[in-house]
């Protein structure tokens, strides 16, 4: 039961690879720790799967959909099914925490109510209901990067990417912000974190783990 195939896929910047013949295949409700050095290409892997960037080579299926074929315009119903999670949150500064959060439903259309509804569940989840008239500044690392999934996983999307999320965060926060992820993954999402921090890996004993070296698949191991 794959979700997310590759199939040879390059991602080249001018000459340079960004990623090289890439096959992957990812069955659904995996936990996958993608790592390597910086400028391996973790990040190019990610926005691929995203649509933030298009392969220059090869074929990538998302749930069956080829993704290489969609138009722009259907990109967005694409993005609603993956939730992302960046090192450096992204939220809107100026928006409440409410506002953040509730974007993503209102983008897609949801009903004021159900929106006010599922927003303050899963702040709730991440223990953030009660920042949820606060700005993003005025809250530390941790909690702003508990609003960032708390947007990635409003919209119970099945996959959720996190492009190295724990990398400014201290060792607690990092802890819980894996902790979060786990439980998004007890409930069926496929999780995909690119992540350098061993100590981090090391410890998530449920990860399968894949390297990239010069934008090269070097190996895929489960740890168990
Ligand atoms: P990582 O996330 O592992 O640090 P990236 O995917 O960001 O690696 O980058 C992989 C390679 O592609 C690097 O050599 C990087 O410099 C290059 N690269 C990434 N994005 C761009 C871009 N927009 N333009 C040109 N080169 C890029
Ligand atoms: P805007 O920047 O558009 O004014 P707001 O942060 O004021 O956004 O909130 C947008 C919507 O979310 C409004 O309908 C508001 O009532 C609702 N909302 C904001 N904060 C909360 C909250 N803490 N609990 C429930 N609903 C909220």
């Amino acid at each position: 039961d794959s979700i997310i195939r590759m199939f040879n896929v390059s991602k080249r910047y001018g000459k340079k690879h960004a990623v090289k013949d890439i096959s992957l295949d990812i069955a659904a409700g995996e936990f996958i720790f993608v790592t390597g050095p910086s400028g391996a290409g973790k990040s190019t892997l990610m926005k691929l799967i995203y649509l933030a960037e298009r392969a220059t080579q090869g074929q990538i299926l998302i749930d069956g959909m080829n993704i290489d074929r969609i138009s722009y315009d259907r990109v967005p119903f694409l993005r609603r099914r993956i939730g992302v999670i960046f090192q450096d949150f992204k939220l809107i500064p100026n928006r409440s925490v409410f506002a953040n959060v509730a974007l993503v439903l209102e983008a897609a259309g949801v009903k004021q109510l159900t929106i006010k509804n599922r927003v303050m569940t899963v702040l709730k989840t991440m223990g953030i209901a009660d920042k949820a008239n606060a700005f993003p500044p005025s809250l530390s690392g941790g909690e702003q990067q508990r609003v960032a999934i708390a947007r990635a996983v409003v919209g119970n999307p099945r996959i959720i990417l996190a492009d190295e999320p724990t990398g400014s965060l201290d060792n607690r926060s990092a802890q819980m912000v894996l902790d979060y992820l786990m439980q998004y993954n007890d409930r069926g999402a496929t999780i995909l974190i690119a992540s350098h921090n061993i100590q981090l890996i090391s410890s998530t004993v449920r990860a399968r783990s894949i390297s990239l070296v010069d934008g090269v698949l070097a190996g895929t191991a489960r740890m168990l």
